[in-house]
């Protein structure tokens, strides 16, 4: 495959994996970038002299640390906890933290890196971080939780700030972790500095519609693609994957614009339903009872559930991947086409593997790229630290409306920029082009720092 990477970007790509070997989805994540921009290096050559694209592939700071705890039980437990703080050209640090056994320097620097044009395409002042852990909150008591977490924030209090790295949730950081995590920063501060986190409880500085938004995100960005097109979701079938977060609001949405999402899944399987998935039902197994997404199957007598398998099998229009990256490769990618699959628009970040991505280019397969169509999460987390900074909160209504009105933009702003650059209807090249702009002038601006 390195031999397709464009001859203006190849020494770049050469010098990322000699620096950063075996970060196998931080190098596919760059890759992916740098093929965007051979078309802007020709163009400016300013970034090539002053090295703004090797600086943005280098992480302004990389923070390693260990996170030791005890369990119920008493055993001592050792983890690893990571922040990646990219790039803050255009704001402070911003990006969730991962609590998943997978977690690793590799993966953690890919979504940093993602990070940094997702946030400069919100248009909000905010640069990209990305960190975690390899911890597995799943099976682990909320006490448990709660002392993975004081010991994680012991350490990385000291590179927070609400001027300098704010985190969010990600996969398994969800409001509880938030909670335990603000309240240890706090103790140590003695500050309640509540721009310093996102995703925090509504009673104590969170933002209404911040739990919704990727997933409403991501249907208004799919919406925008439609309209583009003179189409619309109505009477759509759609296929979301996972049932987590992102899965479920994204569902939510599709089905108020009128699509009709037939199947959804977990990592144990996945469940079709041709009515269009109960969503009261699977937010009670998902939410509520945190169970298998078999028992959604078990209560809706006209949905059955495939253990293991594809989700990708079941015919759509319209796919939506939001469980995690590389979940839909070549293979499903050419069942979806054969299928009838007009649009894919990625809710989680990177799921998409580049086979699939190039399968689903020549099937004619509208595609967009989780950088802008999952956006509308760290968005409104950016409207929760304006929303903290100015001591206010916003209604329900207006904050949807502040989250639309970003989605539409990132995508008028994205299909835009691909034509401007020769590759009309080219979503990932309008992205990474766009956000690659916006971040290259900032750092152009503050000098060789
Ligand atoms: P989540 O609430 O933890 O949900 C993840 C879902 O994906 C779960 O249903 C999980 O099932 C499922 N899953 C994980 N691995 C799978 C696999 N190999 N096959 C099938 N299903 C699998 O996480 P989330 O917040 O929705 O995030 C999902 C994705 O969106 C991630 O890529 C994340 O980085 C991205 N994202 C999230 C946000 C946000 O605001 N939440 C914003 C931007 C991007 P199990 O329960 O069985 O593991």
């Amino acid at each position: 495959m390195a031999d397709e990477v464009p001859a203006t970007v190849q020494g770049i790509y050469e010098e990322v994996l000699r620096r950063n070997p075996g970060e196998t989805e931080f190098h596919q994540a760059v890759r992916e970038v740098l093929e965007s921009l051979a078309v802007v290096l020709d163009r400016h050559s300013e970034y090539s002299e002053m090295k703004t694209v090797e600086r943005i592939c280098e992480p302004e700071r990389q923070i390693i640390f260990r996170v030791p705890w005890q369990d119920d039980s008493g055993e001592v437990q050792i983890n690893r906890g990571f922040r990646v703080e990219f790039n803050s050209a255009l704001g402070p640090y911003k990006g969730g933290l991962r609590f998943h056994p997978s977690v690793n320097l590799g993966i953690v620097k890919f979504l940093g890196f993602e990070q940094i044009f997702k946030n400069a395409l919100t248009g909000m002042p905010i640069g990209g971080g990305k960190g975690g852990s390899d911890f597995d909150p799943k099976g682990r008591s909320d006490s448990e939780v709660m002392r993975f977490c004081q010991s994680f924030m012991t350490e990385l209090y000291r590179h927070l700030g609400e001027y300098t790295d704010v985190p969010a949730g990600d996969i398994g950081v969800g409001a509880r972790e938030i909670g335990y995590l603000f309240g240890q920063y706090k103790r140590i501060t003695n500050r309640y500095e509540s721009g310093v986190l996102t995703g925090k409880g509504l009673g104590w500085g969170g933002a209404l519609v911040r739990t919704e938004a990727t997933g409403y995100g991501a249907a208004f960005f799919a919406d925008a693609m439609m309209q583009a097109r003179g189409e619309s979701f109505d009477g759509r079938r759609v296929v979301v994957s996972g049932s987590g977060n992102v899965a479920v609001y994204g569902i939510e949405k599709v089905h108020q614009l009128g699509g009709t999402v037939v199947a959804c899944s977990d990592s144990s399987g996945y469940v079709v339903d041709e009515k269009g998935i109960d969503l009261e039902v699977l937010k009670q197994v998902k939410e509520v009872e945190r169970a298998r997404i078999e028992a959604y199957a078990d209560r809706v007598p006209s949905a059955s559930f495939v253990a293991g398998g594809s989700v990708w099998d079941v015919p759509c229009e319209v796919a939506i991947p939001s469980a995690t990256q590389n979940e839909l490769d070549d293979a499903a990618a050419t069942t979806l086409a054969r299928n009838g699959c007009r649009y894919v628009v990625e809710g989680a970040n990177m799921p998409t593997t580049p086979e699939a991505v190039r399968v689903l280019k020549e099937a004619g397969v509208a595609f967009a790229p989780g950088k802008a169509a999952n956006a509308g999460g760290v968005a409104t987390s950016a409207l929760e630290m304006q929303q903290n900074a100015s001591r206010d909160r916003w209604t329900f209504e207006h904050s949807e409306a502040r989250l639309e009105e970003i989605m539409r933009g990132i995508h008028a702003r994205c299909h835009a920029t691909a034509e401007e650059y020769g590759s009309p209807g080219d979503l990932v090249l309008g992205a990474n082009v766009a956000g690659f702009l916006e971040v290259a002038e900032a750092v152009h601006a503050h000098g060789l720092i």
